[in-house]
């Protein structure tokens, strides 16, 4: 290989791991290889970029080693196929894997009906690629049978705040906790997911703002150098609607409520107010659910209501409950009750876990609704993608990622195809994700690695890397960011293409000239994207939707003076214990995280440089717990819930709560949701990965 002499190129993309979106400079070299003449790129170092709004040139561990698993020696570069999963993989052209994509397709809907065969997108493939795949399976394969990941990580965020305030999306900027007073972070643990932004709020804390922490673990930002939290509300796993209408109720039974504002812009309040009076609602009532004493919620209820902007962050922690969108809606009450909406250091903030979660939604990857959030059944609204697309739209909601699965074991859905997640780790009650995926007669998987799904697969179509896209992400806060390719598709087609591809051989001609012709199409489908177009987006860099001709720059902070859906409506949240409870076989409650170095299943952050930091997911126990049961740390330790077992090193700490237990999920080999039950949240099906009764034993001592 000779360098070419060219000077070091720079490409500025963004990172293609958590919910913060970090801008970064990736400096490349092109070298040739005499023998073949191919030009050869590689990515030298990732720079967190000055100009960055998401991220003001900083960066995290996993970013500025993003590029570690591009050319790693599992990725797949070639399309493979086989008969059945006992099979050996057969390596075949482009041409061949796309015909059969679409020949098994057909013959599974000509043999078992038009609704037997789905798809679901990705929340870490750019916002283009989610739009294609949406309208493949809108529009060749002829149902709403499309889901996204997000329905197991912030599906009730999209529920809770379009109920309430009539978006699904978070209210402010990042740049908004900079304004902040009181920070109430519920279920969130910036410092490992969502580790640029918790610099920003740490800075902000270290100003002088407050910080109340509700979280059944002792995390960071409880205690941190310069940090110290008002207060650690360690609640017990599954009581956060109960912990929710403990502080609303506080602070109206005690005045602190902004009349107001209520008045002004609000409806329901009366019959909200009556509810949350109830007696049930008190912190004492409540005592025994969450665990708290009630004097620390009345004084945690205080600061945030007296703060002159108080504002909410929250993770999955809130969300992956059996009443996940209860809790959203709770916390857009308690915000609009205090009046803490609509202008810089407050609102009601999801910290977005994958790149790219709330893009996959706002692109329409969800059986109910079509981009913009506008729903399947509404005429006017099918009209627009039916005369644009030329087809007659599905009016009825398609199947969710779990009826796909529960259909697919009754039989009825026998066709799948996944693009860019592994549903074979990620998902709850692998047992029986595996048995859905096992009956199924083709399943597709589009991906850069083998993954653990692909062990079902009969057809294997490789993916490409971010740095191999052209595109747009969505962070948290609404930000869409440019990809732009540091090198072309290392597979030779760009995912897009591929789909397209699929559609046409199907029989609906599907193509575009480019990425940015698909975001054309999005913008002109949608007004909350209708001034988006790259073009704007490499002049004036990244922008937060909705951009249109209300807010031609976009929109930092949401509900400024009107809620998107008018008014903001309050609910009554009732709290309904979850069914998953402990018992003398099952004693102790486990709850899922991540950690700093690792993201998500660790498809990519297990073959890169950061492996080595977090080699095995581990079991965090409490002293008293471990020692009831004889576990040191370094034990093996076997994990069994009512569904399955696995085993793990065990980790005693003080940071846990007795009785409850906690791990990562970001390694196959321990399979933290081989334990994690079906239960889920009821509006959306979110699952309740956060709370799982267990017991904990030791499997073989040192
Ligand atoms: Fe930024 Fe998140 Fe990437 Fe870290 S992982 S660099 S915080 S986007």
């Amino acid at each position: 290989v000779i360098s070419l002499g060219m000077p070091k190129r720079v490409v500025e993309t963004t990172c293609a791991y958590c919910g913060v979106g970090c801008s970064f400079r990736a400096e490349v070299t092109d070298s040739r290889d005499q023998e073949t003449g191919e030009t050869r790129t590689e990515v030298v170092r990732m720079m967190p970029l000055k100009a960055g709004k998401a991220n003001e040139g900083h960066s995290c561990v996993k970013g500025r080693f993003a590029y570690g698993y591009t050319d790693h020696a599992d990725r797949q570069m070639s399309p493979m196929v086989r008969d059945t999963i006992e099979d050996e993989w057969r390596v075949v052209s482009w041409e061949e894997a796309i015909q059969r994509v679409a020949d098994g397709f057909r013959a599974i809907q000509d043999r078992h009906g038009v609704g037997s065969i789905g798809g679901i997108s990705s929340s870490r493939c750019t916002n283009e690629e989610v739009y294609v795949v949406q309208k493949m399976v809108r529009a060749a394969f002829g149902n709403n049978n499309v889901d996204t990941c997000a329905r197991v990580c912030h599906s009730p965020t999209g529920y809770g705040l379009n109920q309430t305030f009539g978006t699904s999306a978070g209210t402010q900027d990042f740049a908004s906790v900079e304004d902040t007073d009181v920070v109430l972070l519920i279920g969130a643990n910036p410092t490992d997911a969502h580790p640029v932004f918790a610099s920003r709020m740490k800075q902000r804390l270290r100003e002088g703002a407050q910080i109340i922490v509700a979280d059944p673990r002792q995390i960071d930002l409880v205690r941190t150098p310069h940090v110290e939290a008002s207060a650690h509300l360690p609640l017990r796993p599954g009581s956060n609607v109960a912990f929710v209408n403990a502080m609303a109720h506080t602070i109206v039974t005690e005045g602190l409520h902004d009349k107001g504002f209520l008045e002004e812009r609000c409806e329901d309040v009366e019959a909200y107010l009556d509810f949350i009076r109830l007696p049930e609602n008190s912190p004492e009532a409540t005592a025994e659910a969450t665990g708290l004493e009630p004097e620390q919620v009345r004084a945690a209820a205080r600061l945030y209501a007296d703060a002159r902007n108080g504002s909410i962050y929250y993770g999955l922690g809130v969300t992956e409950h059996s009443q996940g969108s209860t809790m959203v809606m709770g916390m857009a009450n308690l915000a609009m009750v205090t009046g803490n909406i609509g202008r810089p250091g407050v609102g009601v903030n999801p910290l977005r876990g994958q790149n790219n979660v709330q893009g996959s939604c706002d692109m329409g990857s969800f059986p109910h609704e079509l981009p913009g959030y506008r729903h399947i059944s509404l005429p006017d609204v099918r009209s627009i993608f039916e005369d644009l697309w030329g087809v007659t739209l599905d009016p009825e909601p398609g199947l969710r990622i779990p009826n796909m699965f529960d259909a697919a074991i009754g039989g009825s859905f026998k066709g799948l195809f996944v693009h860019g997640e592994d549903i074979a780790q990620s998902d709850p009650n692998l047992q029986h994700v595996r048995a859905a995926l096992t009956s199924m007669e083709m399943v597709v998987v589009q991906d850069l690695f083998l993954n653990e799904t692909a062990r079902y697969a009969h057809v294997f179509l490789p993916g490409s890397s971010f740095l191999e896209k052209d595109g747009t992400f969505t962070n948290a806060e609404r930000r869409l960011g440019r990809v732009r390719p540091v090198m072309p598709s290392r597979v030779g087609k760009d995912e897009w293409k591929v789909v397209c591809e699929i559609a046409t051989a199907m029989g609906y001609p599907m193509g575009y000239a480019s990425a940015s012709e698909i975001m054309d199409e999005i913008a002109a489908t949608t007004p909350t994207f209708a001034g988006v177009s790259f073009a704007r987006l490499d002049a004036e860099g990244s922008m937060q939707w909705p951009v249109n001709d209300k807010a031609p720059q976009g929109t930092p902070t949401m509900h400024v003076d009107a809620f998107v859906r008018g008014k903001g409506k309050l609910i009554p949240t009732v709290f309904v214990p979850t069914t998953e409870t402990t018992n003398r076989r099952f004693p102790l409650i486990l709850t899922t995280g991540r950690i700093l170095s690792q993201y998500n299943v660790g498809a990519q952050t297990r073959r890169t440089a950061n492996s080595s930091w977090h080699p095995e997911d581990v079991l965090e126990v409490h002293p008293a717990d471990a020692e009831m049961r004889g576990i040191r740390t370094g034990d093996r330790v076997e994990l069994a819930s009512r569904v399955g077992a696995t085993t793990l090193t065990a980790l005693v700490s003080e940071r846990m709560q007795p009785g409850v237990v906690y791990t990562t999920f970001h390694h196959p080999v321990t399979g933290a949701n081989v334990v994690t039950t079906e239960n889920s949240d009821w509006a959306t099906n979110c699952p309740e990965y956060k709370v799982t009764a267990v017991q904990v034993g030791v499997a073989n001592a040192r």
